[in-house]
Order: C-alpha cells, then structure tokens, then sequence
C-alpha cells in the first residue's frame, strides 16, 4: 500500500505538502517519481518543476535522497522499516490538468501532485487529506477507514480531488440510469441548478443510450469550475472536470457551450477511458505517448457532444446542420489544412496543437474541428453504405465490446476496419484522403445520404456569374490606442504582400486607423483595389501597398436536397430526430 497524506495547512499561501509513506521490502533504493504530463491534456508540463524540499525519512531519521533526472529522486532507505517521502507543491494554475489552492477551494490532480515510487504502480493508494476547519473533499474514489482507496497509481492519478468550505461551493446530486451523480460547483456566476440538472441527466441518459448502459455501477462525480475566462476539460473513468465562465448559464450560445463541453467529457467515459487508442494506457508518466488516433479519441468525441444534445432535445434540427456549416466553413478557412493531416495532427499534438502560435492556422489542423467533421462524414458514410442499417454508434459499441472488454488498445487499422465492417465494403479511399491525406473533403457526397447539399453562400449576378467580395486576410487587433495585425492567413493578399504578424497598422492610405475604421473602409471597397499601409515593424516605420484579392463565399449552410429518396428520408430521420 502507499499511503499518502495531502495537508493543506495554509491554503492562502497557494501551496500543500504531501507525504507518502512507503515500505522499503529490501529495496537498496527507492525511486520517487511524479508524472510529466496529465493524461488527456497531451502536452509535457513538467509538473515536478512546482515540488521544493523533498526529503525522506526511515524510523524517524533523514535519509539520502538524489535527484537522478527532472522527474526522479532515488531514496536510499539504509535498511529503514517504513520510509516516509514529503515535499511541497506550489499550485497556482487553474486548469482542469494542473493544482490549483487558494483561500476558497483546493484543486488537486493526482497526475500533477502525487510522486509514486518507480516499478510499483500497480499496488494500491490510500489518500488521507488533512483540511482547514469547515473544509470538506469530493473525490470520485470509495472511501473507507478515513481515506480514499484507489487500486492502482492509474486510478488515483485519474481522481482529481475538489476540497473546499461550503460556503464557496454548491453541491448537487440527480440520478440519471438509477446510478446516483453528483456535482459540485465552485466560484461565484449564474449557475442554475434547476436549468443544469435535468439537462444533465439528459445527456447521461443520451450517451448511456448508444452503449446500452452506464461503464460504471455507482456514483460520478461532476467538478466544475467557475472562472473568469476559461473553459476546458479532463475526462476520468469516474468523474470529470470541468472550468467554464462564470455566466454560462442563461445566455442560449454560452449555454449551449457549456453543454456540449459536459456532453464531450461525458462521452470520454468510453472513447478514451475505455475505448483506449494503441498508445494511451498503461500511461508511460515519464514522456510523450505518441498516437496517430486523437482525431478519433478527441475528433469523434466532438462530435458525439453535437450529437447528443440533438438526441436529448437540447439543440433543433436546423441548430445543429447550422453548427455543422460553421464548422465546414472553419475548416475551409484554415489553411493548414492542407499542410497537416488529421493523423499527423493527433501524433504531434505534443509540439504543436498545445504549443499555438502565429504560424499554426497556416501549418496545423485541428484534430478536434476536423475529427469532429471526419465522424459526421463517416456516420452519414456508413449510414448510406449500409442502407440505414448501420451508424457510427455500431462502430463505437464494436470498438467497446470488442477491444476495451477483450481489454485491448485499438490502432489506427483496426479503426478503418471496423468502420468498414459497419459500411459494409472498403473505406480505403477515405482513410487515404481525408485521414492519412490532406485531400479537400467531399462534403456533399456524405451530405446527400441525408438528402442535403452544402450550399457555400456564393452570391451571383444576374447572369449567374459569382460576384467576388473584397478580401484581405488578416485579422487585427486592437490594443488599446495601437492597431495590431494577428494571424495572417497564408495565401491571403495581406500575407502575399507582406504585413506579418506583430505589425503595427498606424495609418490605412496616410489617415490613422483604429480597427473599426480599417473595416469600415475595406468595406467600400472592391477586389483588385490598392491600399496603402503605413506600419511599425518593431521600431522601424514602412510602407506597404497592398492589392486587395476576392473571394465569392458567403457563409455555409447546409439544405435540403430538392427531392430525396425513401432511403434518404429515412436515414435523415435516424441521424437527427429525436429518440422517443
Ligand atoms: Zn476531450
């Protein structure tokens, strides 16, 4: 058993100690070792960069203790009985991967706050919490004899704990699939308990739906943060959590937000929790874990979060093909898309995806924005492939039958072959294109097994010529007084031309801008136009003419085929009304 101990004795100083107690059983050495990253959020943080005044004691006396690498201390337990290693954490991030303690609440991730002892992560934790009087903890772990059980270092690593007064927390509970959930909500906004709990059991009850019940027999546990900015979250076996703006919960579009980010962590609970691409579980702590297959575990996960609030009633037909265009039209303007294929994007989500910067809309796709199409296309493909017979939702049962129960990973060709096995006949042609390519994706073709076409918004003349509206390709920023330019859009005319990110607009045809008269003034006029810019590049003023280009998209959306076919209907029907 390793037993730690975390004591929070003065939560305003932003820091806890922990302590674990280990049996040394003969061991020469010892070694101490605290995750590089938390799974899930697929980026290297070097969480241990936040631990001081490590030391170990056995019987009661200091032991030597030598850091071997940036993740490691190596005790020498001198032929010690019990060891006890403690240190201190600085947590001061409030993320839904990282710690996070003040003087209202305490957010600790066993992924980033836990050491464990190298080579015995499949031996059971116990956790104690020493708290601030009035304190209390919520944690998705069985709690027996004062501490929290976790049967391996997995599970604890995967059970964030919240800890906290009430008086800065709400607690709720509500059944969905007779099993009993519970949220707990910290940080002040316009949270609604009566709104959110029944919209909540609905997407439990959804979700639960396409794999015939719920993964676990008893309890989850909702946490859920309530912030300034934010808004994110981490999916675990039995819990979630969750960070969102404070006033999230009246506005319809903030709503709907929040909705869909419970009903994308909710449905982890199997893709990716259970349903486990090749590379993700066992975890290795100590480095990146390469998978070409988040595009699957995030992409598709994505969509099933659009997915599930169509099913529950939360969002229409029509709110839900609205949002699908946007996302058509989002992808077709990134152009990194064509640079970056959805399996590239999921492998170098450690160097790339976390780590944006000016340059990523031209280099990069994300493997969430085009996962999430590439399930949609894939559904309807498997739809129309086989006749009405079959959905995605076989290819996610087959995938959790068949590899998480057989206790499998799946690889990317085990993937294909399932969604094949669905479709009834080779998918190569798309795999080769749109998920190992960069190849444009045939929206229409996917579209029309529902009877529908994506209509792009071109505006024509009478003469049925497309009418070009004026394009610049960069988006600015205004900063306080200083008109700055953001992301320039490879291929646009800004970045043909020369402005970069970084520059300072200062004058639009020698009259100051602000972003409001910039826009105002690109409106008058048409493509194949000059502008002149006057701009600080650093320190240095220049000039720069610039000839504005066209573009004849207006914005996407998807209708209805003229006439459809029985078949089409039918399929229609079964992708996006509602289940009874
Ligand atoms: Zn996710």
């Amino acid at each position: 058993m390793n037993a730690y101990t975390f004591r929070i004795p003065q939560p305003e100083a932003r820091r806890i100690e922990v302590d674990l107690q280990i049996e040394p059983r003969g061991a020469e050495t010892l070694d101490v070792r605290l995750p590089v990253w938390t799974p899930g959020s697929y980026l290297v943080r070097e969480h241990q960069r936040h631990v001081d005044g490590l030391r170990a004691q056995g019987d009661g006396r200091d032991l030597p203790v030598e850091k071997v690498d940036k993740q490691t201390w190596r005790v020498r337990p001198q032929g010690a009985r019990t060891v006890r290693v403690s240190y201190r954490l600085h947590c001061f991030e409030l993320t839904v991967r990282t710690n996070h303690v003040d003087g209202t609440h305490a957010f600790l991730n066993p992924s980033a706050s836990a050491a464990f002892v190298v080579g015995r992560e499949n031996e059971a934790c116990s956790v104690r919490v020493q708290l601030p009087p009035e304190w209390r903890a919520w944690v998705a772990l069985p709690f027996e004899d004062g501490a929290w059980k976790a049967q391996d270092y997995d599970e604890l690593a995967d059970s964030p704990f919240e800890c906290g007064p009430l008086s800065s927390h709400s607690a709720h509970t509500f059944t969905a699939q007779g099993v009993e959930h519970e949220l707990v909500v910290w940080g002040r906004g316009d949270f609604d308990a009566l709104r959110v709990l029944p919209d909540l059991a609905k997407i439990v009850d959804g979700e639960a739906a396409v794999f015939g019940g719920l993964p676990y027999g008893e309890r989850y546990l909702f946490i859920l943060h309530l912030n300034d900015k934010g808004r994110g979250g981490l999916e675990h076996r039995r819990s979630c959590a969750l960070v969102v703006p404070r006033f999230s919960f009246v506005q319809k579009s903030a709503y709907e937000d929040f909705l869909l980010l419970v009903a994308h962590e909710f449905f982890h609970l199997w893709n990716v929790k259970r349903i486990r691409p090749d590379a993700l579980g066992p975890f290795d702590y100590t480095q990146e874990n390469y998978t070409k297959l988040l595009w699957v575990a995030e992409g598709i996960t994505d969509y099933y979060a659009d997915v599930a609030l169509r099913r529950a009633g939360l969002v229409t037909e029509e709110e839900f093909l609205t949002a699908a265009a946007r996302s058509f039209q989002n992808l077709q303007n990134t152009p990194g898309r064509l640079v970056q294929s959805a399996e590239e994007s999921s492998f170098d989500s450690w160097i790339k995806y976390y780590r944006q910067d000016e340059n990523s809309i031209n280099s990069q796709v994300s493997y969430y924005d085009k996962g999430a199409i590439l399930g949609l296309l894939l559904d309807l493909q498997i739809r129309q492939r086989s006749h009405g017979s079959k959905s995605l939702d076989d290819v996610m049962r087959y995938l959790y039958t068949s590899f998480f129960k057989q206790n499998r990973n799946y690889t990317p060709a085990d993937f294909q072959k399932t969604c094949e096995l669905m479709a009834g006949s080779s998918l190569e042609e798309f795999f080769a294109k749109y998920v190992r390519g960069k190849d444009e994706l045939d929206y229409n073709l996917a579209l029309a097994a529902a009877g529908l076409r994506l209509e792009t918004g071109a505006t024509t003349t009478e003469g049925g010529k497309p009418v070009q509206k004026v394009f610049f390709g960069a988006e600015l920023e205004q900063n306080e007084d200083r008109l700055m330019v953001g992301r320039v859009y490879a291929g646009s005319p800004a970045y043909e031309q020369g402005l970069n990110t970084g520059d300072q607009i200062v004058a639009l045809n020698n009259m100051r801008v602000t972003a409001d008269f910039f826009n105002a003034r690109l409106a008058e006029r048409k493509p194949g136009d000059l502008i002149n810019l006057t701009i600080f590049r650093f320190d240095d003023l220049s000039t720069l003419l610039i000839k504005l280009g066209g573009r004849t998209e207006g914005t996407y959306k998807i209708v209805a085929l003229p006439t459809q076919t029985e078949l089409q209907k039918q399929i229609y029907r079964a992708w996006l009304g509602t289940r009874a």
